[in-house]
């Protein structure tokens, strides 16, 4: 069950490195843990640590930016748009010199706007990191999101488009970044070096690491769901695009979470925006008494709202990185990206799963036109 026993490896989690990559277009993938222990390894491969910020979307789940404080950088929030996801011309206004990397996150299946941010990351000299945990199969202009930025992460964890309970991957063209990825997921080593044809087993450049081996059990279970994974993303597209199609038909003022590149869209929840948070927490009660989920994301409020990052909370002596003298102190205010605050809690979704039937997807339609028509009576836009 460990991935490097053995003069016979078995070899489960390498064929799911090998089937991610074959499929998704990329020379390097290596699989870890989770999709937190993913971001982290992202990080360490790009150096990032003490002294450093990254970027990061207001509208996240909390591990995107925990992973951040985990490797004593400091995250920095930028603002959202009506995608939901990160608003590229916010960059400007929280970028200074210590930052590093912008994390990207295409949210509940819904591609990131890439190019201005690819765009801005360059003018900076800075990296872009692609956190795909919501994502996986996601493309962006006909590439697959994970495979687009420097680096990119996916998580396997049971919320996850595919999972095993628990893992995740790693993603990257960059021969380096993958050589120094590799290296911090097991203790600094490096084995395998033949299988990528790496023969610079230079120690010299060996750090201390950590344990993100994923276990070849999961590795096998994920090779198996791997092969579902065109079953599923091409189910999901069809039933939300479908059911979108109809709402838009019988509903003219619906309005959509905005995508930035509909063919790259997987699916996997269909979002609506209303007027106001009461609006949408009205519809949501109302649309779970038919029997359909419909939720608003993380509480209805940006991730910095989470405890420990809004006080500023680490496991670590004195909560460092935090009290680290940056040239431009970070302070964390309720409404340092007012758009997350506005949009996040009136914005629902709908989740689409692979398995619905036609009978399922009927009724979805049936029952939000039938919520959606009784408030519009009830509430004034
Ligand atoms: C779930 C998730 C993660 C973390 O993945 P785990 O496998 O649970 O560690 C990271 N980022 C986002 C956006 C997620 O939704």
């Amino acid at each position: 069950p460990f991935r490097y026993y053995g003069p016979e490896l078995q070899g489960s989690t390498q064929s799911l490195e090998d089937a991610i990559a074959r499929d998704f277009g990329v020379p390097y993938v290596l699989a870890v843990t989770s999709g937190t222990a993913a971001l982290i390894v992202a990080m360490k491969a790009l150096g990032i640590g003490y002294g450093d910020k990254v970027i990061v979307p207001a509208n996240t789940f909390i591990a995107t930016a925990g992973a951040v404080v985990c490797c004593n950088a400091v995250p920095v929030f930028c603002d959202v748009d009506d995608s939901l996801n990160l608003d590229p011309n916010d960059l400007e206004r929280v970028y200074d010199e210590d930052v590093k990397a912008i994390i990207v996150v295409p949210i509940l299946g819904n591609p990131v706007d890439l190019d201005p941010v690819l765009e801005f990351a360059k003018s900076k000299n800075i990296a872009v990191i692609e956190d795909m945990a919501q994502s996986c199969g996601v493309r962006y202009k006909g590439k697959y999101g994970g495979t687009i930025g420097d680096i990119g992460t996916f998580s396997f964890q049971m919320n996850k488009i595919i999972t095993a309970g628990e893992g995740g991957a790693v993603a990257t063209r960059d021969q380096k970044l993958f050589e120094r990825a590799v290296r911090y997921h097991d203790q600094g080593l490096f084995r395998h070096k033949a299988r990528y044809g790496i023969d610079s087993p230079d120690e010299q450049y060996a750090f201390a690491g950590q344990n993100y081996r994923m276990s070849d059990i999961a590795g096998a279970v994920l090779a198996e769901q791997w092969k579902k994974l065109p079953s599923i993303l091409a189910n999901m597209k069809k039933r939300h695009d479908s059911i979108q199609r109809a709402l838009a038909a019988e509903l003219p003022d619906i309005r959509f979470r905005r995508c930035p590149d509909p063919d790259g869209h997987i699916g996997s929840n269909l979002g609506i925006i209303f007027p106001s948070a009461e609006a949408a927490q009205t519809f949501n009660r109302a649309l779970n008494a038919e029997n359909i989920t419909a939720t608003v994301l993380y509480g209805g409020k940006p991730v910095y709202m989470n405890p420990q990052l809004f006080y500023q909370r680490t496991a670590e002596k004195d909560n460092f990185p935090f009290n680290y003298p940056f040239k431009n102190p970070v302070v964390y205010t309720e409404n340092m990206c007012p758009r997350a605050v506005d949009l996040i809690p009136r914005t629902t979704f709908i989740p689409i799963s692979p398995t619905l039937t036609d009978r399922d997807e009927a009724d979805i339609i049936e029952g939000v036109i039938k919520v959606y028509k009784a408030l519009q009576q009830t509430v004034s836009p």
